[in-house]
């Protein structure tokens, strides 16, 4: 007996695949090794406390977004939430892409931007990047004439290869094109520069940020968006009336309080992100360069490393069956104690693999 058929678009995709395995070293989403603030932990019940569950949530989530807007120096109506920035990319595409409509990407780059740009219906273009994985502006130029994209993807670092896109770059862009640029910023905070300041300067452009990495908070699931307000007028016409849930918006607000100790620890990341990157390149593979919590390197036979590694307790990222990522792994910067398992960890492994 068959059940009833999805969409053949639908039933032609895989989904999202990172493997959730328990393993004492887990070192494959990109993730904060750290837990939030144990003070942040401690109010938690004192919010849930005041929260009116009898009612439905503030549907502009007024008080978070002023003060996430007061963060960036602008003002509420340039603010959007979701739950996590993935939702957040999701509403983008429903208001701007769907059916009949373009999204544009490089590649390779974050997955979920085609994912969720063929769920919600739209043509997906890929334009290539250059071997250092930086944007080529020619070939920028190419894509957008070509395909008029009524959305184009910039990932900035860039998830999965770490890279810092010259402004230069996201410049060209924006000379290109007058239809919606999304930044995603998921990495800013590890990185030298940031489009936000540039957000007011052109109408078509939209930063996304997630409190899932810098801020230790992937569970609670928010993100959002600094966009020109006519923009967030338009996502919150397509997003769920009270999507944000009351707690959400008062626990985020709580955890704003707390973002200097947060913080800190971007300066440990970064410190460890130096010493993995070092570490690799001892043992002799290719690094690329990164700016983000993450770093991407090449070996001679990935799956049997990420096997090794698996079997050591250590699990990382295998990115070897992407396009253009051929015998990639991708390890997020953990804790000083866990980069120093997973360092030992492949250094036996790679040994071995090498014989
Ligand atoms: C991790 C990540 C996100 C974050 O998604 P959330 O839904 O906010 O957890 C968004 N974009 C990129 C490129 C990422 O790597």
């Amino acid at each position: 007996m068959t059940g009833p058929s999805p969409r053949d678009d639908i039933r032609a995709m895989s989904g999202y695949h990172s493997p959730q395995v328990e393993v004492a070293v887990r070192l494959n989403t990109n993730e904060s090794p750290f837990p939030p603030p144990t003070a942040w932990v401690e109010e938690l019940a004192a919010v849930a406390g005041r929260t009116a569950w009898n009612r439905y949530p503030d549907r502009e989530a007024t008080g978070l977004r002023a003060v996430i807007a007061s963060r960036h120096g602008v003002e509420p109506g340039n603010i959007f939430v979701a739950n996590g920035s993935n939702e957040v990319l999701q509403t983008i595409m429903l208001a701007y892409g769907g059916a009949g409509r373009t999204v544009a990407t490089f590649e390779p780059t974050y997955q979920m931007y085609a994912q969720i740009a063929r769920v919600t219906g739209a043509t997906v273009v890929s334009g290539e990047r250059r071997d250092d994985h930086t944007l080529d502006a020619r070939e920028v130029r190419r894509v957008v004439s070509e395909h008029s994209p009524s959305i184009t993807m910039l990932c900035n670092p860039n998830n999965p290869t770490g890279t810092v896109e010259p402004r230069a770059n996201l410049e060209a862009l924006l000379g290109a094109t007058d239809a919606l640029v999304v930044v995603d910023e998921a990495y800013a905070e590890f990185s030298e520069w940031s489009a936000v300041p540039m957000v007011n300067q052109h109408p078509n452009l939209v930063v996304t940020r997630t409190f899932s990495k810098t801020l230790s908070l992937a569970a609670l699931r928010v993100g959002y968006a600094i966009a020109p307000a006519a923009v967030v007028e338009a996502l919150s016409v397509a997003v769920l009336p009270y999507h944000l849930d009351a707690f959400k918006q008062a626990a985020t607000m709580a955890a704003l309080g707390h973002v200097a100790e947060m913080n800190e620890r971007v300066a440990v990341i970064c410190s460890e992100r130096r010493r993995i990157e070092e570490g690799l390149g001892a043992l002799g593979l290719e690094v690329f360069p990164s700016g983000a919590n993450f770093v991407l390197f090449r070996t001679d036979d990935a799956p049997a490393v990420w096997n090794g590694l698996l079997a050591e307790g250590v699990l990382v990222r295998d990115c070897s069956g992407w396009d253009r990522l051929a015998g990639c792994l991708r390890v997020t910067v953990g804790s000083g104690e866990e980069n120093g398992i997973f360092l030992g960890a492949l250094g036996r492994v790679l040994a071995g693999v090498r014989g």
